[in-house]
């Protein structure tokens, strides 16, 4: 089914991220993970793809194809074009094809030392020739702002023109605090951007899981946030209690929001998922 069709209905669609397992074997651990998410009745799943030298780009769209064939989930692959020329992405097209994936979320992909950008220099460029081949296309969006973009309302001038260049539904990076979300969003809608967003939650697990991903994406690390990890810092389990009280907080904060979707990124743990499904489902 088309991403585009979860949107707009009674609920607010909540889905979820997987990354192709790293282990031995990558695709029984996948499977593993989607028989677990599949009893979420998900609205979606998403699978990354990883261009910087993982080596384990061709499981993503093998990934979406288990998801849809042996669990009839709504699936999407990510595909990224930093560094490739128009004859990768026909390949990663064609095998797209072959795999019965209908979803795509366009990316342009992070930079990777000795890597330049070939035919393809930003995420807007890959989306016309993703429509072309017939996928439902999405693209990423920044609450506070891509990493490298340091002005906001040009970051949002960018989202829009990957709304010009067809992209159907957004998907945001990860935040700690809601306010930059409801703050983002009243940009985008003055900017014109109409198309569906749905909203990133990671739950956080542990300090240095954390101070990743403020490094990495630039989110704002809000107080009680850092009272909450100071606390807990020691004490695992507590943490991870207190993680996935965050993160139900922030979805269920979203959803009386009224935003159009939620998006878990559920970092291949379904137990963490299934905990946070189960408090946030009577609010969407
Ligand atoms: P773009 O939209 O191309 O933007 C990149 C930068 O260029 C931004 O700073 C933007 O402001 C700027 N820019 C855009 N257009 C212009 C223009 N016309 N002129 C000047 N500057 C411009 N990475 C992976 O490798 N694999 C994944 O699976 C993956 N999944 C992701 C999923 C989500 C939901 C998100 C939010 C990110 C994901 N990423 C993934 C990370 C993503 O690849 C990086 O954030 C990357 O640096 C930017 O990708 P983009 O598609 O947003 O790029």
């Amino acid at each position: 089914m088309q991403i585009t069709n979860v949107f707009g209905g009674e609920h607010i669609p909540l889905s979820y991220e997987i990354f192709p397992p790293k282990g031995e074997l990558p695709m029984e651990e996948a499977h593993d993970v989607l028989a677990e998410l599949t009893k979420l009745d998900p609205a979606f799943v998403s699978v990354t793809y990883s261009a910087g030298g993982g080596g384990n780009t061709g499981f993503t769209s093998e990934i979406a194809r288990l998801g849809r064939e042996t669990f009839n989930l709504n699936m999407m692959a990510h595909l990224t074009c930093m560094g490739s020329t128009k004859d990768d992405v026909e390949d990663a097209i064609a095998l797209m094809h072959e795999r019965g994936v209908e979803n795509v979320l366009a990316l342009r992909g992070d930079p990777v030392p000795g890597k330049e950008a070939r035919d393809f220099q930003f995420a807007k460029d890959l989306i016309p020739r993703l429509r072309e081949a017939g996928f439902c296309v999405g693209a990423a969006a920044y609450p506070e702002g891509h990493a490298a973009c340091l002005d906001l309302d040009e970051d949002v001038r960018h989202l829009k023109e990957k709304q010009d260049a067809g992209a159907q539904f957004l998907v945001t990076q990860l935040f700690f605090d809601n306010r930059y979300a409801y703050k983002f969003l009243d940009k985008c809608r003055a900017a014109r951007i109409r198309i569906p967003i749905t909203f990133g939650i990671m739950p956080f697990m542990s300090k240095a899981q954390v101070s990743r991903m403020v490094f990495m994406c630039g989110a704002s690390l809000p107080s009680p946030l850092v009272k909450v990890l100071a606390r807990w810092e020691h004490d695992p389990d507590s943490l991870r209690k207190a993680g996935i009280e965050y993160a139900c907080q922030q979805l269920i904060g979203l959803a009386q929001h009224g935003v159009d979707g939620v998006h878990l990124y559920s970092m291949n743990k379904p137990d963490v998922a299934r905990e946070i499904a189960e408090a946030v489902r009577p609010y969407l």
